[in-house]
């Protein structure tokens, strides 16, 4: 594979602890990562290679969805291979509980965690949801023993970085949260499996991936106001040259070969240790992921049908690049009057109610909104001085940002090679722009995270010159496309 780091060599974990920023005391305990042809023939060797025996309890964790690879049923398939190798496998079939589909919440967590004794390992079959459950069972079961559980995971679509990560995402009560929890032991990518995915999954990772074409950017301009302090360099020179791998393999990934399959596994494989090594999923979610969410609750509100996440998060990529660009072509600290960047609690107050009033009746989605932008309103005000070092230091950080944002024509470029929509009006259902603007300019109040958006916010930009040159420049490119 043509990646700087490839996590399928076994040299991977002592060539990534020469990355700069990589901290020395984090050891990566998963024993191998496996992207190959008829992987699953060998899932006897990568269970044992986990620390499991075919002598010991065996836990198949699976969802209801039926799973084909090249035609044939997996999960039956996958049993067949461990009997025949003298394993005695039981499968866990999780099921949705309440009105909702299936999702990772703790009672998933418990059924599995239930079911586990002592020298018993997990084999999880699925995506991110039977791979989180299974994770954060073993997880759990480990903690409160003090006994080890053999983890490996097949997954079955490119869809998601959560197999590597040693985070879970976890419904606990209603709220969606990032739990610490493990890696995993042994990932066994079987191509044949992934690439007969459905093409929406394999978008998604894609989409996922190519965030980081702006998302880097915001995540080194949250360092620079004193707002992120596990900021590093790491997540992108462990993930590679994004803009030449898609450049050169964009059809590969498009056409679903052996060869673009794995990948697009293996770049989410490092996604995903990227994102643990780096304590926070802020390298993989910037301006563009608030965007998203805010969209999101607005799509929900109006009930019109969501636009695939995936999808929907590197079109606005598109848009948030071009961005940078403007503020990075347009920038002058000589302009900036500091008194004038600290709004008061009481106007931002009045500003993220109002704004949100609309999503619902009682003002519950708007007050939880305004309860995490106040954090970040709160180290904004008590900063002023990073604030001020950031307006004097701006020469050295727009050098830097012009390295670390990626060319919005690239994006464009790649997406079209992709098949994937260049142009809002091409997404199914087609988005209208006031929709966009509106997400676009008050993404910032949804979220404690600060990105380039904020610093529009702060600096009282021009919302019209800003907005018509992001949206003008992109219909541009996308136009380029066809
Ligand atoms: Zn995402």
């Amino acid at each position: 594979m043509l990646l700087p780091y490839d996590p399928s060599s076994p040299n991977f974990k002592s060539a990534i602890r020469t990355i700069p920023g990589y901290k020395l005391d984090d050891e990566i305990p998963i024993r191998a990562m496996v992207f190959e042809s008829n992987a699953i023939f060998r899932l006897p060797e990568y269970l044992e290679l986990a620390g499991a025996g075919a002598e010991n309890p065996l836990l198949v964790v699976v969802d209801e969805l039926p799973i084909r690879r090249d035609g044939e049923l997996l999960k039956p398939l996958v049993v067949d291979v461990l009997t025949q190798a003298g394993w005695n496998p039981t499968t866990i079939v999780l099921k949705p509980h309440d009105e909702q589909s299936l999702h990772t919440d703790l009672y998933q967590v418990r059924c599995v965690q239930e079911r586990l004794v002592p020298g018993a390992a997990v084999l999880a079959i699925g995506s991110g949801t039977v791979t989180d459950v299974s994770k954060h069972a073993s997880y759990l079961y480990g903690q409160e023993s003090g006994l080890r559980v053999p983890l490996v995971v097949v997954p079955t679509a490119n869809s998601v970085s959560a197999y590597t990560s040693n985070t879970a995402s976890v419904d606990v009560g209603g709220v969606k949260k990032t739990l610490h929890s493990r890696y995993l032991d042994v990932l066994v990518c079987d191509v044949e499996t992934l690439a007969s995915a459905p093409r929406n999954a394999t978008v998604a990772g894609v989409g996922d991936i190519l965030v980081a074409f702006g998302s880097f950017a915001d995540w080194y301009l949250a360092a620079r106001v004193g707002h992120d302090k596990n900021y590093s360099g790491l997540p992108r020179t462990l993930i590679g040259p994004l803009d030449e791998i898609f450049g050169r393999d964009a059809e590969e990934l498009r056409n679903t070969t052996p060869y673009g399959t794995a990948l697009l596994a293996e770049l989410l494989a490092l996604e995903g240790l990227a994102q643990s090594l780096a304590n926070t999923s802020a390298p993989f979610s910037g301006f563009e992921h608030s965007i998203s969410h805010l969209l999101d609750m607005m799509v929900k509100q109006a009930k019109q049908t969501p636009i695939l996440h995936g999808t929907q998060v590197v079109m606005l990529t598109v848009l948030t690049t071009l961005a940078f660009r403007h503020f990075m072509d347009e920038f002058n600290p000589g302009d900036i009057n500091l008194d004038d960047c600290f709004p008061s609690h009481a106007e931002m107050q009045a500003r993220v109610l109002e704004a949100f009033a609309f999503l619902d009746p009682d003002g519950v989605i708007a007050n939880e909104c305004w309860g995490e932008y106040r954090k970040k309103l709160d180290l904004w005000h008590a900063q002023r001085e990073t604030a001020q070092a950031f307006l004097d230091d701006w020469e050295m950080i727009r050098a830097e940002l012009q390295t670390i944002v990626r060319d919005p024509a690239d994006l464009v470029a790649i997406l079209g090679k992709m098949g994937s929509p260049t142009w809002f009006e091409q997404l199914d259902p087609p988005m209208p722009e006031a929709q966009i603007r509106f997400a676009f300019e008050h993404a910032s109040f949804i979220r404690s995270r600060f990105t380039l958006g904020d610093l529009f916010v702060f600096f009282n930009w021009d919302r019209d010159r800003l907005w018509s040159y992001v949206w003008e420049n992109a219909r541009l490119l996308a136009a380029q496309t066809r």
